[in-house]
């Protein structure tokens, strides 16, 4: 199943099934008792997305809440500096709370609102999650239980606090590795004891039938407006458009747009300290087809076939599987999959700062560094990357391990 990656795939639009299959990946592995509350939810999400107070609601939130759209940005100085490709932005972190992932999080606690549920859990990395589902609780009243790895708590302090001042209550999880994986499973086991009142809020494109579904559509708002604030301002689409690739929420929010397009669709990994495996969280890159978390997918695994421990520098992409859409498009040759290290990440977190003004969030750092590299092979053409967050958060981590790479850029 490989294409030429500019080539659109012809049944995308039908993707994912009725069981939320996107040929091989997805679909809903779980116990009985769950199958019956995501049957529930998924039918609920098809009838309240399409109801005209629903789409009211969400639009009305967008832009007087949220600050949408979000600009798209010309690098007129990094572009200069490489002397080749153009680069723009599209710059998803200046949304509230500075991340995309508000996006589908305003919109999960919206429906949850609908559906009547009492309580929002989930699942942060970095804790941009944990921060946007809380401040959506905050918006509509609704109590918040964010899980997240010990290890991550230490790392990403800031987040903490603020998840603890918009009210939400905060889960440390200190079994395995600390960190994303385990935050999920702890999640998932607490969503368990009480799935009729409450609603998992699964932070990325990942999880069982209908979740990547509902964050997809959720997502999809930021490359509607990339595509036409593309447009308007150079007259064409994008050669490239590039994002980076934890679950996949940003990258298929902004791919969607483009995927009946003559447009080259780029997921960027995190290859961490290199391709020994638990040194990187690349899954599409070096993993393997299996089940994780209820769903069928490409993941990283073990000598035993249990999910592998994953290095990132960035928090956010810090997990050994990936969403099954993205498992789906880059096996089908539609998307293509690129690497960045630690490294080339944190001298791109750097020179976007200094040329540009603009600090990154450590995740989308990763889509710069690919980016640069990408700029030297196709110097004649336009890059669009998705800036997917800020990065206010990562300066204590950064200037505390990596100051000398500072003055390398
Ligand atoms: C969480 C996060 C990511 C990774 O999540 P995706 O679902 O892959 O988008 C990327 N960038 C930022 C800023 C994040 O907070």
């Amino acid at each position: 199943m490989t294409a030429d990656p500019a080539t659109p795939l012809p049944s995308h639009r039908q993707q994912p099934d009725a069981k939320g299959f996107f040929g091989p990946f997805g679909g809903a592995m779980i116990p009985p008792q769950l199958q019956q509350q995501m049957d529930e939810i998924t039918h609920a999400y098809h009838r309240i997305c399409r109801s005209h107070d629903f789409i009211r609601e969400l639009r009305s939130i967008r832009e007087h809440f949220q600050g949408r759209p979000t600009p798209v940005y010309y690098c007129k100085n990094l572009s200069q500096e490489i002397d080749g490709a153009r680069l723009y932005l599209k710059r998803e972190d200046l949304n509230h709370t500075g991340a995309h992932k508000l996006n589908h999080c305003m919109g999960e606690a919206l429906l949850a609102k609908f559906l009547g549920k009492k309580k929002l859990i989930a699942e942060t990395g970095a804790g941009q999650h944990g921060v946007a589902l809380a401040t959506a609780g905050a918006y509509f009243g609704l109590p918040v239980e964010i899980h997240m790895g010990a290890v991550d708590i230490a790392k990403q302090h800031p987040n903490v606090l603020r998840m603890k001042i918009l009210g939400a209550k905060v889960v440390p999880v200190t079994f395995g590795a600390q960190t994303l994986k385990e935050a999920v499973d702890s999640a998932f086991q607490a969503y368990l004891v009480d799935p009729v009142s409450s609603i998992y809020c699964i932070g990325s494109v990942v999880g069982p039938h209908p979740f990547p579904l509902m964050v997809r559509e959720f997502q999809r708002v930021v490359g509607i407006e990339a595509r036409a604030q593309f447009q308007a301002m150079t007259g064409e689409l994008p050669d490239n458009v590039v994002a980076c690739v934890g679950g996949g929420s940003n990258a298929m929010g902004i791919f969607t747009a483009f995927l009946d397009d003559p447009v080259r669709l780029h997921g960027v990994e995190p290859l961490g300290r290199g391709p020994t495996l638990g040194d990187h969280a690349a899954t599409l890159t070096y993993g393997t087809e299996g089940v994780m978390h209820g769903f069928n997918s490409i993941m990283l695994k073990d000598a035993k076939g249990e999910p592998a421990p994953v290095h990132s520098v960035a928090s956010g992409l810090d997990y050994p599987s990936v969403g099954p859409e993205h498992a789906y498009l880059s096996r089908s040759g539609r998307t293509i999959t690129g690497t960045a290290t630690d490294e080339e990440t944190v001298k791109a977190f750097f020179r976007l700062s200094r040329s540009e003004g603009i600090i990154p969030a450590l995740e989308s750092a990763h889509a710069v560094a690919y980016a640069l590299k990408l700029a030297k092979e196709r110097p004649d053409e336009s890059i669009l990357v998705n800036l997917s967050g800020r990065g206010d958060k990562d300066i204590d981590y950064v200037m505390e391990n990596y100051a000398a790479l500072a003055d390398e850029t």
